[in-house]
């Protein structure tokens, strides 16, 4: 067949024609286990019921209007997803269609924040070394990794990179006079589950507290329950500023959002930002049942106690490939002293097939649909057994 679609994507040869839970179908009828979830996007699984509903009444309602005029869908969407992320203490929403734009979103909030109480000249936001932010030049001049950078220069400036886990360089980095927020996830996905330490992020939070430098999570991966709390950074105890979602915030229908605390609720005002599609009926619909599902603590306690056992059952391996296994609920990374990427080749061949994904070249990284039940867990990770002797 002729491609006209350019070739940006390392893409395996397999195509999907239907999904059922935890499952997706090729072509030619073979099953295949999903430890990927679209990379954390179809996080109530392929086909689920109350989500295809939604979509379908939505669609014969009403696709899209634009924001030039009220939407109640809208409304409820962002009533929902602000009481969600109540943890992290959020007020308010900007409603948007993918992970890039809601980083975009928080870095706007940041450096209007900051010029507005301090004047120019206070603009760097620091963000992590290994970070993953997003492709468009704003977001890739956040994200802390060179490989992301080669080709696409000028970025855009006042972006800083820091090493996580490093007190020494964090109390430097946060300088009162050049900085206005600190972006970063608080378990880093892309390259591969590694999550920042109590005390790191601990110590962000009160420095960011007493410079009045905004501090930004980046839950587009680790968040919507996907470590077992609405948002990642729930568990620090601390209190965001500003929080980014995306992938999985609608299941699979495109949309992203930035919410903003206390302080920063009110930063962006009429005129100072739009999408066209951000929000839009379908979108928020679809986000409703995300929500009305995830944000239940009988669901999120589901996502621990199944993240725990693929940590178990993978630890009970003591596998001599397996170097090392960091688990935050439903997200998992394991290090391999072999390449990853032949692994998940060899499995999506089996029969079934399972679905995995790499980050970097020795380190697998599983995102499951939460839906998945014990006995899919088990048979998924025999798969992997049994590819990995
Ligand atoms: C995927 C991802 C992004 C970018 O999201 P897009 O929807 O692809 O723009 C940003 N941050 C994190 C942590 C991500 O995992």
């Amino acid at each position: 067949m002729n491609n006209f679609l350019m070739n940006t994507y390392h893409r395996l040869p397999v195509t999907f024609v239907k999904g059922n839970g935890a499952w997706l179908y090729d072509s030619s009828e073979k099953p295949y286990l999903d430890f990927t979830s679209g990379i954390a996007v179809n996080c109530l699984g392929h086909n689920h019921p109350a989500l295809v509903h939604a979509i379908a009444a939505q669609a014969e309602k009403l696709i899209h209007t634009c924001n030039y005029f009220q939407s109640e869908t809208a409304l409820l969407f962002a009533e929902k997803l602000v009481a969600a992320c109540a943890g992290a203490f959020m007020k308010k929403v900007f409603l948007c269609n993918s992970g890039a734009e809601a980083n975009e979103g928080a870095c706007k909030i940041a450096r209007k924040y900051s010029l507005a109480k301090y004047g120019p000249g206070r603009h760097t936001i620091v963000t992590l070394k290994g970070s993953f932010h997003g492709r468009t030049i704003t977001t890739l001049s956040a994200t802390g990794q060179e490989k992301f950078h080669k080709d696409f220069g000028p970025f855009t400036e006042g972006f800083v990179y820091i090493e996580g886990n490093d007190l020494n360089t964090l109390e430097k980095a946060l300088d009162q006079k050049t900085v206005a927020g600190f972006l970063l996830e608080a378990v880093q996905g892309e390259s591969g589950i590694r999550p920042q330490s109590d005390e790191f992020i601990g110590a962000a939070a009160k420095l960011c507290a007493e410079r009045d430098i905004l501090l930004m999570f980046d839950e587009i991966q680790c968040g919507l329950g996907r470590t077992g709390t609405f948002l990642a950074c729930e568990q620090y105890g601390v209190k965001a500023d500003v929080v980014t979602l995306a992938k999985g915030l609608a299941g699979g229908v495109p949309a992203g959002a930035f919410l903003a605390g206390e302080k920063t609720a009110e930063v962006l005002q009429t005129g100072d930002h739009g999408s066209t599609f951000g929000g839009n009926p379908l979108a928020s619909a679809a986000g409703a049942v995300v929500l009305d599902t995830v944000a239940n603590p009988v669901f999120l306690g589901e996502i621990k106690r199944k993240g725990q056992k693929f940590k178990t059952v993978l630890e009970s391996w003591n596998h001599p490939h397996i170097k090392e296994i960091r688990a935050r609920g439903m997200m998992l990374g394991i290090d391999l002293d072999i390449e990853a990427w032949p692994i998940l080749e060899a499995s999506l061949k089996d029969n079934p097939g399972l679905l995995l994904l790499s980050a970097g070249t020795n380190t697998l990284r599983l995102l499951p649909p939460y839906i998945i039940s014990d006995a899919e867990i088990d048979q998924g990770l025999e798969i992997l057994k049994k590819m990995l002797r």
